[in-house]
């Protein structure tokens, strides 16, 4: 398989009048979503498309598939745009990309335009309603290759400018095949989609359900703060499957959402993003006692997860699960600091992946892609590209790998990956900051931002607000006269801490 629209096809040939996908409101069979992807796709052919980023500015909902596949019919790669990032950020976004088409929801396209978006736009709408062109798109077709990147999705980066990190059609077919085969979905499931469009969660979603026939349920965002409205909701639309990720589970069981209602049909619990607490997953394994539950592990840059752990039931209370054992035609292995192979059970190392899964790199961003994709080291023969993860693990005797943590600054806060060296630089450009230093405590989960200078914090928060989304937000700014340093002139990120404990004890 070249392409993941040849999926697509085969599943609208197979299942064409059953639902593939469903927003609440409104629900498209997979014939439906293919004709309407067809259309929005020739709406959007023209000379100089292929290969090319098409920005897509809507809601999560069923017709923002159809702009998905609309642009990759074209030849063309998706990265959604969420609208709901502040100006600042969806400029960076643009300028990345350098797209000069946007398919939007035409409420947002004031907000593209006070970006400094100056290119064509396409209203969904009017694209669903284009006319045919097979012709044009099977010609298109007939020169795609599974190499192609398929879509784009922006973390953030501690350089101050968000990362695109591109993915192939042939990362997410690989991916996909034994995701789908090893967890067992079929078209009698019903995902229940958590994440948003432009996280990698969703990807699993999406592609799971084309590769079965499963129908794709995407949950709305404002569920995930009112539990009975999403358990309702959950079992209304007899949800079996639910690969989510790990601060939305444990929304549910922190608002005691179980006390209220089972969604009884779910039979899989996939999670990823974080160290699952125990006892949220004590709480969702004592509500779905025949639920299978599996810990997924990897960042976007390997497309999704890399290794998988299915829970047992006797694991220890007072140690983090493990993240498993590789997918098939996935490499997981463990560099030490002078870059040879960690083998030896109980010693750690650097998480590094390699195979077809991998992404092709940071678009637009040489520099970012040289650091993290790189030559195996440990391989002088013949080219072979690995990605660092950033992250340590270990194995454990059984061969299980265990995550240790992180070597950089990158924290995880209500879900979302954040460099905390983008706030930093943010919070460092804000009038009257001379420094400024990002702390997470993760067992208070505050996030801190110490600055030295003048400027007042409601400055300060005025300023960034304007810059970063709303989850880079620091619960707390703290002035210090000085920024405390080490013996090596680098911020003393420990004393910095005990201040402000101390300030906190007073
Ligand atoms: P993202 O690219 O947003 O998926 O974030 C990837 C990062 O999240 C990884 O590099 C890890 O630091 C962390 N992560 C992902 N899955 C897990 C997991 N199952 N357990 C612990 N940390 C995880």
């Amino acid at each position: 398989m070249k392409s993941v629209l040849e999926q697509l096809e085969r599943t609208a040939a197979r299942f064409a009048d059953k639902t593939a996908v469903d927003d609440g409101e409104v629900s498209y069979s997979w014939q439906e979503l293919l004709e309407l992807s067809k259309r929005v796709g020739s709406a959007l052919t023209k000379p100089g498309r292929e290969g090319k980023p098409v920005a897509v500015v809507m809601d999560k909902r069923a017709d923002t598939l159809a702009a998905f596949f609309g642009i990759v019919y074209a030849g063309g790669f998706y990265v959604l745009v969420n609208p709901e990032y502040p100006n600042v950020r969806i400029e960076k976004i643009l300028e990345t990309l350098q797209t000069d088409t946007v398919v939007l929801d035409p409420k947002y396209e004031d907000k593209i335009r006070a970006c400094g978006y100056a290119g064509e736009v396409l209203e969904i709408d009017a694209a669903k309603a284009h006319e045919l062109r097979e012709d044009v798109l099977s010609d298109i077709r007939a020169r795609a290759m599974d190499q192609d990147i398929l879509y784009g999705i922006f973390t953030s980066g501690s350089t101050g400018v968000p990362k695109g990190v591109i993915v192939s059609h042939r990362a997410v077919i690989d991916f996909i095949g034994y995701f789908t085969e090893l967890f067992g979905f079929s078209e009698e499931d019903v995902i229940g989609n958590q994440a948003p469009l432009d996280f990698d969660v969703s990807v699993k979603d999406i592609y799971s359900s084309i590769f079965t026939g499963a129908k794709l349920v995407l949950i709305p965002k404002h569920m995930f703060s009112m539990p009975p409205a999403l358990l309702d909701f959950l079992c209304e639309k007899r949800v079996t499957s639910l690969t989510w990720a790990v601060s939305a589970l444990c929304i549910v069981t922190t608002l005691r959402g179980f006390e209220y209602r089972i969604p009884s049909d779910v039979k899989r619990v996939l999670f990823s993003g974080e160290v699952m607490p125990y006892k949220h997953l004590q709480a969702w394994r004592e509500a779905l006692p025949g639920a299978e539950f599996v810990n997924l592990y990897g960042p976007t840059e390997i497309t999704c997860n890399c290794t998988y752990y299915r829970v047992r039931g006797d694991e220890a209370p007072d140690t983090a699960l493990p993240v498993g054992r590789a997918f098939p035609n996935r490499r997981v292995f463990l560099l030490d600091e002078e870059d040879h192979e960690v083998t030896k059970p109980g010693e750690s190392g650097e998480i590094c992946v390699a195979g077809n899964s991998l992404a092709a790199g940071y678009y637009n961003n040489a520099e970012e892609t040289e650091k993290s994709f790189v030559q195996n080291p440990g391989n002088r023969s013949y080219p072979e590209r690995i990605y660092r993860t950033g992250d340590n693990g270990y194995w454990r005797k059984d061969g299980a790998l265990c995550f240790l943590g992180r070597r950089d600054f990158q924290i995880k806060r209500m879900g979302h990956r954040i460099e905390l060296e983008e706030i930093q630089l943010t919070i460092e450009k804000a009038e009257g900051v001379a420094r400024a230093c990002c702390i997470y405590g993760e067992a208070e989960n505050k996030l801190v931002a110490f600055y030295a200078g003048t400027a007042d914090k409601k400055t300060i928060r005025r300023d960034i607000k304007e810059q970063m989304p709303g989850f880079m937000m620091p619960d707390k700014f703290f002035r210090v006269e000085e920024m405390p340093l080490t013996k090596n002139g680098k911020i003393d990120r420990t004393a910095l801490w005990s201040r402000y404990k101390e300030e906190k004890k007073r």
